[in-house]
């Protein structure tokens, strides 16, 4: 991102809707020894402090990474030497370059979006990609990264800390409900399905959501339930409908009016339901 870019970016980020936040403290807990979540204007970073350095995730825009160096600046005088990008979404992947020489780690398909971004939120360079699996040593804690594919965008990264059952995951599921369904634009709920059915099989103590204050594993496990209810009630359906492909997208359109999961029918954004259920038949019959 180029210098006049960043000053652009960081005026508005204090100008803008950022402004409000100012006022607001930050969350600080402290999850094991050298591991802390901190909640911020409205995103949680996962803190690893090491031998040498700090790993930490979600930094967000500039403004918000500015305020962060002073909280990691309370509990440590180490440097941040690490940033784990969650995944490629450009609201988490701001404010990089406010942590000067830290290496920028991120699951290989992030660069998908380097190129589409009209606000200078992707960092300048990726210094370390992986596949499907990467281990970090910060000499105090083991960080384990892992893909699972395409979920909320297509570089999804789950961070596992598993001596401490730690885990950090971004836009994947909401406390008591499900995520509003104008937030499932780039979201896979095959994807979703499958990684969170992979992470509620781990020993978990702690789950750090990208924007939630919560770090109680139930909501993660709940929604995991919730997507494999609704793929076994829309998978038979989308055979059926197969057997007259000409009926598929209408067909889509009237199961989502219909179908009703009575079980969760007190969650939060239940009524987006018909969204999951689209977005659950395009996953099935396209893949995205
Ligand atoms: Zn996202």
């Amino acid at each position: 991102m180029n210098r006049i870019v960043k000053s652009l970016v960081v005026t508005a980020m204090v100008t803008l809707p950022f402004s409000a936040a100012l006022a607001q403290e930050a969350n600080v807990q402290k999850l094991a020894d050298d591991v802390y979540a901190i909640n911020l204007m409205g995103y949680t970073s996962l803190v690893v402090i090491g031998d040498e350095d700090v790993l930490i995730t979600e930094t967000a825009n500039p403004f918000r990474a500015d305020v962060l160096t002073g909280e990691i600046a309370k509990l440590t005088d180490k440097p941040v030497g690490k940033i784990v990008l969650s995944h490629e979404h450009f609201d988490h992947t701001g404010g990089t370059e406010i942590f000067k020489g830290a290496e920028i780690i991120a699951q290989e398909n992030v660069r998908a979006v380097a190129n589409l971004d009209p606000l200078g939120m992707f960092p300048d360079k990726i210094d370390q990609t992986f596949d499907a699996n990467m281990d970090i040593d910060m000499g105090t804690t083991l960080v384990r990264l892992h893909h699972f594919g395409a979920a909320d965008g297509v570089a999804n990264t789950i961070v596992q800390l598993p001596e401490e059952k730690i885990v950090a995951i971004a836009d994947m599921y909401r406390d008591g409900g499900l995520t509003p369904g104008v937030f499932l634009t780039d979201t896979n709920l095959l994807g979703n399905r499958k990684a969170l059915n992979a992470v509620a099989s781990w020993d978990i103590e702690h789950a750090l959501n990208a924007h939630s204050t919560s770090t109680d594993p139930a909501s993660l496990v709940a929604t995991a339930g919730f997507l494999n209810d609704l793929y076994d009630e829309v998978q038979p359906q989308i055979i059926e409908m197969l057997k007259d492909p000409g009926h598929l997208v209408p067909g889509i359109m009237e199961l989502s009016e219909t179908l009703v999961l009575p079980e969760y029918k007190d969650w939060k954004n239940y009524g987006d339901l018909p969204l999951y259920v689209q977005k659950m038949s395009f996953a099935i019959m396209h893949g995205g």
